[in-house]
């Protein structure tokens, strides 16, 4: 059984057909501008008709669609916003619905953060307690507990990103808040402090740096760890996971925070929620692909989060 997957970015769009495997049939890639909703969708959709057409399936076939989202959105048709792709509170099915030929097409729709954890455990076996964390531009994160995705009251549960972890220094965060983890961890943040110390432009040099020694460069890391070690020992102490899987373009260097990530969590979380192995995602480099196809693909222990 094939399901069709859109991953939407803020600045480019994948899609591609999926089996319950997770195995990935003519990925096809897109930039689109996100100003005009009704054109991106359209354009997307588009893509996945290109992916159908490459792969010989037709695409009047298809009876399921997992669409992830860069916001969060309310486990059901709506976009709460997004400030990667500039957009505020909006239906999505109005605008998805009318593009395919089957107008009762199961489609569904997940923040791309909740979406990835959603992924990691249907085709990488995560287990039914754990943490997804993104470290990439910005900080993401999702809790699984008990197999069940947590949405929370205001479907913001998971949000590690804007948990406080720098009371002296504070740095202001994207959300208006100050000392967020985003604001000290994210490769937004190691490449403002690179800067500043003369270890590279951005993130990507200054993991350069590290690894060929610059011991400058290696305490930014190592302090960037020390961060999220923190805020995962608090969301620890929380939900109890038996792990956490770290995706996101900064966790290629994932081997450059382990250290300040142990060290930090190892020190403040209570020894009871201590067991938590710290891994990078298996997903590779089509998490949220997959998170998209995963919602179409729910195990059951997570039937609550589909949208019937
Ligand atoms: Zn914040």
């Amino acid at each position: 059984m094939l399901a069709g997957a859109i991953d939407c970015g803020g600045t480019k769009v994948l899609a591609a057909l999926v089996d319950e495997k997770g195995t990935i049939y003519a990925p096809c890639c897109a930039s689109l501008p996100t100003g005009d909703k009704s054109r991106y969708f359209a354009d997307s959709v588009a893509l996945l008709r290109e992916s159908c057409r490459t792969h010989g399936f037709p695409f009047e076939s298809l009876s399921r669609v997992g669409v992830s989202i860069p916001g969060m959105t309310d486990g059901a048709d709506r976009v709460l916003g997004s400030p990667s792709a500039g957009w505020g509170e909006f239906s999505v099915f109005p605008l998805l619905r009318p593009l395919f030929p089957d107008s009762e097409i199961d489609i569904r729709l997940e923040n791309d953060v909740n979406a990835c954890a959603l992924a990691e455990r249907r085709f990488a076996d995560a287990g039914d307690d754990f943490i997804w964390l993104t470290v990439s531009t910005g900080i993401g994160g999702a809790v699984v507990s008990g197999g069940r995705l947590l949405r929370g009251a205001t479907s913001c549960a998971g949000e590690i990103g804007h948990v406080k972890v720098e009371f002296d220094v504070p740095a202001l965060c994207g959300c208006g808040g100050k000392g967020c983890l985003e604001a000290h961890a994210s490769g937004t943040a190691i490449g403002r402090e690179s800067r500043m110390a003369g270890t590279g432009e951005d993130a990507a040099a200054c993991a350069t740096e590290a690894l060929s020694g610059n011991a400058a460069a290696r305490r930014i890391w190592h302090r960037a760890g020390m961060y999220i070690g923190r805020a995962l020992a608090a969301v620890s102490c929380a939900v109890n996971p038996s792990a956490v899987y770290v995706g996101g373009g900064v966790a290629r260097s994932l081997s450059l925070l382990l250290p300040g990530i142990r060290e930090a969590f190892s020190q403040e979380v209570l020894p009871q929620c201590s067991a938590v192995e710290i891994l990078p995602s298996r997903l590779g480099y089509n998490a949220s692909l997959l998170g998209a196809a995963a919602l179409c693909f729910p195990m059951p222990e997570v039937g609550e989060n589909r949208i019937d």
